[in-house]
């Protein structure tokens, strides 16, 4: 098309078209023959793209139909404003206002349409943020509030209403004290002189009072609103009922007391229990290691030996138990003196070795003394426990290695045997209380005390208790206790 014929047909540039008015003709068939530039900038299609094309190249699918009603206005020659949707050559959709109106020759006779189109996508999506908005703050279950910096409210949610009994209209124009209890008063001057100096207050729990003198428990969430320039002029306030929460607190706490008292009951009765039980044990094991001292050449024996050695296991798990209540009520009680390690750990060997004839425990103890200060009872105890599960443990009678050396001011003991071993996802529960091994055979009896009691008696004497250990090849047991200076 040449370009005076353009222009003659583009006879919306003769017209005077306010600001960035895209404008726009269209025949009776609905094709173009008008298109500025400011059409050419807001959809994309240059002058030549759009000239002899159908109106229908900035139609978004969905509203093709519009053609047709633009056709039947340039019939009807009605002048239309409406608000409607366009595509650009990129496939964007626009937001415009549209302007239709007829256009005729000298003769009077229409012979098209002509359209002016003002982008209002910007304006559009901030109406449609700010709906969205409105629609979170009116739904909220949280109460918001906004104020000025004066303390005065200026709007005041559903869920405000709801949590303070106050209605909008109530609330509006009101100073925030409203729910402020006279008591808390002074936080207001506090939470306005945080936001002067552009502070946000985040989760501040504190007690707001509703209309009708109900306290409620509430988590503030207080932040500036400032206006285009960056100035504050006044707070938004997110209040979130905790009542629930805190009363569930309190509950937990009741429960917590609840449980501990119940606790201490427990221990206590076990302490009582365990006491009462051993009396009468010590009695029967003493009677019983009389009988068997008297009846040594008699063949029925072997009943008061099995009796002693049961009743004798039956003293060692109440001992423990009542050791387990001890500790649990921080009553373990050391009486420290000093002594030589490795002649308790003679001692002991030759005791257990006498036991269990099987077992081969070997120590070859150093030259020279492994003095410690420390409780003479209670380290014979970890001793025996861990000699004890040595021999336990292991899958056959076979070699217990004892060693124990002095290192860097301490007596480093170890205890290693080549028994069954222990899992690795196991070790670092193994100290626990009533922990034991899962899925071992039923011929390896036990309760998971001893090595809860004997690592607490080495905590208690300051020491480090620790095992290596492998599935299958066998375990060293370690502690370590401060050695006296000799
Ligand atoms: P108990 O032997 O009465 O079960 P302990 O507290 O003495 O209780 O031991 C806890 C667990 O540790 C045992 O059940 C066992 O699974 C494991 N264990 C302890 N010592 C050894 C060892 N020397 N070899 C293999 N496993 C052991």
């Amino acid at each position: 098309m040449k370009n005076a014929e353009l222009n003659k047909r583009l006879n919306v540039e003769a017209i005077e078209i306010p600001g960035n008015l895209a404008a726009i003709n269209i025949d009776e068939n609905g094709i173009i023959t008008g298109w500025n530039r400011y059409a050419e900038k807001m959809f994309g299609f240059s002058v030549n793209e759009a000239i002899g094309k159908s109106i229908g190249i900035i139609l978004p699918h969905e509203l093709k139909d519009e053609k047709k009603k633009m056709i039947d206005e340039i019939r009807k020659e009605q002048i239309n404003h409406y608000e409607t949707v366009r595509k650009t050559k990129w496939g964007n959709k626009l937001f415009v206002a549209v302007t239709n109106s007829a256009e005729k020759d000298e003769d009077g006779k229409v012979t098209g349409l002509l359209q002016l189109a003002n982008n209002i996508t910007d304006k559009k999506l901030a109406e449609e943020k700010q709906a969205i908005l409105a629609a979170i703050v009116n739904s909220s279950d949280d109460a918001i509030v906004s104020k000025t910096l004066d303390g005065i409210i200026t709007s005041w949610n559903p869920a405000a209403i709801r949590m303070f009994g106050y209605t909008e209209k109530e609330a509006i124009g009101q100073h925030i004290s409203i729910i402020i209890p006279p008591e808390r008063i002074e936080e207001e001057t506090v939470i306005i002189n945080k936001l002067r100096s552009d502070e946000k207050m985040d989760h501040f729990e504190t007690v707001r009072v509703a209309k009708d003198g109900t306290r409620i428990n509430v988590s503030l969430t207080v932040s500036p609103i400032k206006n285009k320039n960056g100035d504050i002029i006044g707070a938004s306030k997110v209040a979130r009922d905790i009542t629930i929460r805190k009363e569930a607190e309190k509950q937990r706490q009741l429960y917590t007391e609840r449980l501990q008292e119940l606790n201490q009951y427990k221990d206590e009765f076990m302490v009582m229990a365990s006491h009462e039980l051993k009396t009468p044990l010590t009695v029967i094991l003493a009677n019983l290691q009389i009988l068997q001292l008297k009846m040594a050449d008699n063949p029925d024996v072997s009943f008061i030996n099995k009796s002693v050695k049961q009743v004798a296991k039956l003293s060692t798990l109440i001992s423990n138990l009542l050791d387990v209540s001890k500790v649990q009520a921080g009553h373990l009680q050391l009486n420290p003196v000093t002594f030589d390690l490795s002649a308790l750990i003679k001692e002991i060997k030759n005791n257990l070795q006498a036991t269990a004839p099987g077992n081969h425990i070997i120590y070859h103890a150093p030259e020279e003394k492994l003095m410690v200060n420390a409780d003479r009872e209670r380290i014979d105890q970890v001793l025996t426990n861990l000699l004890g599960n040595a021999i336990k443990y292991s899958v056959k009678p076979s070699g217990i290695k004892v060693e124990a050396h002095r290192k860097e001011g301490h007596v480093v003991v170890s205890i290693e045997d080549k028994g069954i071993g222990i899992p690795e996802n196991d070790l670092e529960n193994i100290f626990n209380r009533f922990y034991r091994v899962k899925g071992l055979p039923g011929s390896y009896s036990g309760s998971g005390i001893g090595l809860y009691i004997a690592s607490e008696i080495i905590k208690r004497h300051n020491g480090r208790i620790w095992v290596k250990s492998k599935l299958g090849e066998g375990s060293v047991f370690y502690f370590s206790i401060a050695a006296v200076e000799q």
